[in-house]
């Protein structure tokens, strides 16, 4: 097996668009579960290495495995909005490679009989929607993490960390559906969308809750037939999945271009160096000697708790996109942009149910608040500005209180101090005081000052107007009531000559 990647070479656009790429991912994510699939263990992630293990996670001989009925629960859910069939009956059964991150050597994942099967879910990309087939999903155990840095002797030895072994997967496998890496991504942002709308997993791909494997072939177009697959690993980021895609694509089309022959096998990403290498054979990777779990019963479940956690099941993304463009009066893409998390989503509603028109919610929502959490690298579960304070500033503006400029301002003062809009107006006497006798007095100076655009605007040169308004608030120090300006503004230049 070769173990060098032959180069990618730049293969010219007509050949490649001979040939149509097929893809399926595997993604596995870590459920939310306080304790770990078959013994009472903490997930917490972080943890001192090899604090939270047990006679069980550790794989000790004579201990028994005891099913996380929250983890089946939780896959369920997962299942049920993901629109497959959560079958009443399932099975374990154990998966067989020797390898130190597996206490047991073997993983308890499911098999012949998997948890739910059947699903789909509708991607967009390339600006079509699509619907991406789900094969199954399934219940496994995640094994321990490899430790190769940060140990006296991490030049010679390799440390295991058996915290995470025995924390609940589900894994999501697709059909092979996907044409493009743009849908591959598309795929796994929606797919992510769904594990934290439904609240299953906290889908980090940094910290690993959400670790994703691409199986990429080519063929060409107008062909039935797949070609021959390679599975991709170590994509721990969105980006990473894109560029490793691209990538395979360009070698299997130069591979089969120049007369060659793809076998199956599985490759790493190596992102510092752009592309992929040869990690094993599929074919020797393959022989798990899979047979049924004999230390669990199998799983039953009953309709009347398939049905309890699916009318449990919380608005989906797609829905909420949909309900609040009605609800609200806000763009697709405004919803698009605001139901990205159901932090956002909840967020985005509070300060509506505090009284703020959705539009201009959902405005201030995308600059100055999207802005500033950036900034400060903060969520927004964590934003100092609370939708209740978000609120009032946009009621202010709305009501002309405050100008346009000085609320900017204000919000800048909230979000560092956590004072309201309010409490900033008094303190720093921002509010828009200044009288309309002041007013008109700055737009006469204005209009004498600029005969010139006083001319262009009776020509019909309606642009200029905005410079007039810019110049009126400037002279006020930006502390006038735009209304007023605007309408007096009219009124006397109306009346110049
Ligand atoms: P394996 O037996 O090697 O695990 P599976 O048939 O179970 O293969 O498929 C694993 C993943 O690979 C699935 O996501 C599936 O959609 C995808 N897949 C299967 N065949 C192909 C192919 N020819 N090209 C790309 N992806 C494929
Ligand atoms: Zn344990
Ligand atoms: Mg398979």
């Amino acid at each position: 097996m070769p173990k060098s990647a032959p180069e990618a070479a730049s293969i010219a656009p007509d050949v490649l668009a001979k040939y149509e790429p097929v893809i399926g991912l595997e993604v596995h994510v870590q459920l939310l579960t306080r304790t770990k699939i078959f013994c009472g263990c903490s997930t917490r992630f972080g943890d001192p290495p090899n604090t939270n293990v047990c006679p069980v996670c550790l794989g000790l001989p004579g201990t028994l495995p005891v099913l996380n009925k929250r983890a089946v629960e939780m896959a369920m859910r997962a299942s049920l909005a993901l629109n497959c069939t959560v079958h009443d009956h399932s099975r374990f059964a154990r998966k067989n490679y020797f390898y130190p991150d597996l206490p047991k050597g073997y993983q308890i994942s499911q098999y012949e009989l998997p948890l739910a099967t059947g699903g789909w879910l509708e991607i967009e990309a390339n600006g079509a929607r699509k619907r991406i087939g789900i094969t199954r999903l399934h219940l496994e155990e995640d094994a321990a993490k490899n430790l190769h840095e940060g140990f006296s002797q991490s030049a010679t030895k390799a440390y295991i960390d058996y915290n995470r072994c025995g924390t609940p997967l589900s894994e999501i496998v697709s059909e092979p559906d996907m044409r493009t890496p743009e849908e591959a991504y598309a795929y796994l942002t929606t797919l992510r969308q769904i594990m934290l709308y439904t609240g299953v997993s906290d889908c980090n791909m940094e910290e690993g809750s959400l670790r994703c494997d691409a199986n990429v072939s080519v063929r060409l177009r107008g062909s039935k037939e797949f070609g021959t697959k390679v599975e991709v690993k170590n994509l721990n980021s969105f980006r990473f999945l894109q560029k490793a895609l691209e990538y395979e694509i360009e070698r299997h089309i130069g591979v089969l271009e120049s007369g060659g022959r793809l076998f199956q096998e599985t490759r790493l990403w190596n992102q510092a160096e752009g592309h992929t290498v040869s990690m094993r054979s599929k074919e020797k990777a393959h022989d798990y000697r899979y047979f049924p779990e004999p230390d669990l019963l199998p799983v039953h479940i009953s309709s009347a708790w398939r049905e309890e956690v699916r009318r449990a099941l919380p608005e989906l993304p797609e829905a909420k996109r949909a309900r609040f463009v009605a609800a609200y009066g806000i763009t697709p893409y405004d919803s698009e942009v605001l139901t990205n998390t159901p932090a956002l989503a909840d967020y985005f509603e509070a300060v509506v149910k505090a009284g703020a028109l959705g539009k201009a919610a959902a405005n201030w929502m995308q600059t100055e608040l999207l802005r500033g959490l950036k900034d400060s690298g903060k969520e927004i579960s964590a934003s100092p500005v609370s939708p209740a304070a978000l609120a009032e500033l946009v009621t202010l503006v709305e009501s002309a209180k405050i100008t346009g400029a000085v609320a900017k301002k204000v919000f800048a003062a909230m979000f560092e101090s956590g004072r309201t809009a309010s409490e900033i107006v008094a303190a720093e006497g921002l509010a828009a005081q200044v009288s309309d006798a002041a007013i008109e007095q700055a737009v006469r100076e204005v209009i004498a000052k600029n005969s010139d655009n006083v001319a262009k605007f009776k020509s019909g040169n309606e642009g200029v107007f905005k410079f007039f308004v810019g110049q009126v608030m400037k002279a006020t120090r930006g502390q006038a009531n735009p209304q007023a300006v605007n309408d007096i503004l009219r009124k006397l230049l109306s009346q110049a000559k």
